[in-house]
């Protein structure tokens, strides 16, 4: 093949991240934790609120953390998003509760308001509130908090907002990854920043990013010797990759920009098309435009978004169908769910077409042109 793969979401790197990783090389301070990572800390807090920041080796060890410090245990239950990622709920099952799954709302795919709110008062009146709500912020669009956090505060039932694809994102400006009792950032290698592999947890209560420190590097006791008395996990990020991460957060701004110009490239190439739209955006908040992701209907189209795909990887463009609702996932097959329409269509006609920051307009093209041609057939 001769020409070049274009990917989905691939790792931007440019000078600062360099420059940042030889220096903490050449520091010789390689191990876990050191400088940059208390400055990536610090650096993230500015740009979410000044939370409080914990870095960690990825984000589902972020989740795992926070799920854990609200007291999540064997039989309890937790209300998570169903269209997400599997992350979004594997580590609920980590710590032996059980995922329930709540559907989108066809507005923005994010978790719909009003099936939580009857999902809690369902659990209410069985006399089982869940321990905890996993809100997902998807494809880099937040979810409507004030509705969703009113419904958790009726219950006082604490939200954790998944926020691994959003970071950049707002709602009623203020940014992603704050609207919870904690929220998670991954930076993995398809993220719109990445140290590679890692994670961030937010917290307004220094109590837990305090008690998340703690876990995360083993739990150890004061002590001069190795002291134990709680389960630890070895979460925390490297000081290498911190390096890496700060000279990405100083480039977040012109990263949305550019993924916010790749949608309106594609929406302006493809709109008019018979048979395709794209993700719902809600004017309560400003998404981040992780991933642009489009939605065909095959009998106006002419053609189903797997067609679509096969089209595009024949032509060397990487693409991908939207996330397969985790109430459809075998692995989950025993979990309740409430609703899931709207996850499946999303599933069904759902893709996400590439969306990286070094793309020139000619890719773009490319990925338009192939798109155009599957109709025309
Ligand atoms: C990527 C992702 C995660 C997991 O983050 P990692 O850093 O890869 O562990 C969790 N939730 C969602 C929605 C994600 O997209």
């Amino acid at each position: 093949m001769t020409t070049p793969r274009l990917y989905l979401s691939p790792p931007h790197m440019g000078p600062d991240e360099r420059r940042l990783l030889l220096e903490a090389f050449d520091s010789n301070w390689v191990a876990p934790l050191g400088p940059h990572v208390d400055a990536f800390e610090k650096e993230m807090s500015a740009k979410v609120s000044g939370l409080h920041c914990v870095a960690l080796s990825s984000g589902t060890a972020g989740l795992h953390l926070a799920l854990q410090m609200l007291g999540v245990s064997r039989d309890d239950e937790v209300l998570v998003s169903s269209l997400t990622f599997a992350a979004s709920a594997n580590p609920v099952t980590y710590l032996g509760a059980k995922p329930v799954f709540i559907d989108a709302e066809a507005s923005s795919w994010n978790m719909d308001p009003v099936l939580l709110a009857e999902e809690l008062e369902a659990c209410a009146k069985r006399g089982k509130l869940p321990r905890a709500v996993v809100v997902v912020d998807l494809y880099g669009q937040c979810a409507d908090y004030d509705v969703l956090l009113a419904a958790c505060a009726k219950y006082q039932v604490p939200l954790i907002e998944d926020a691994a694809e959003a970071l950049g994102a707002t709602y009623q400006g203020k940014p992603a990854g704050t609207f919870g009792a904690m929220g998670v950032l991954s930076f993995n290698g398809n993220k719109i920043i990445t140290t590679s592999g890692g994670g961030m947890l937010l917290a307004r209560d220094e109590a837990f990013a305090t008690k998340a420190r703690f876990l995360a590097q083993q739990a150890r006791d004061p002590a001069p010797h190795y002291e134990h008395s709680h389960i630890g996990y070895n979460y925390r990020l490297s000081n290498l990759l911190a390096a890496v991460g700060r000279g990405q957060l100083s480039v977040l701004e012109e990263r949305v920009k550019v993924r916010r110009a790749t949608n309106a490239f594609y929406r302006q190439a493809l709109s008019e098309l018979p048979g395709v739209a794209f993700m719902p955006l809600s004017k309560k908040g400003e998404w981040n435009a992780w991933l642009s992701v489009i939605t065909i209907d095959p009998k106006v189209f002419g053609a189903d978004r797997e067609t679509i795909r096969l089209a595009l990887e024949k032509e060397n463009i990487e693409s991908r169908p939207v996330w397969k609702p985790m109430h459809l996932q075998p692995v989950f097959k025993e979990c309740r769910v409430r609703g899931g329409r709207v996850g499946d269509q999303a599933f069904a006609n759902g893709l996400c077409l590439p969306s990286g920051t070094a793309m020139t307009d000619g890719d773009r093209q490319r990925v338009v042109d192939v798109i155009r041609r599957v109709q025309r057939r």
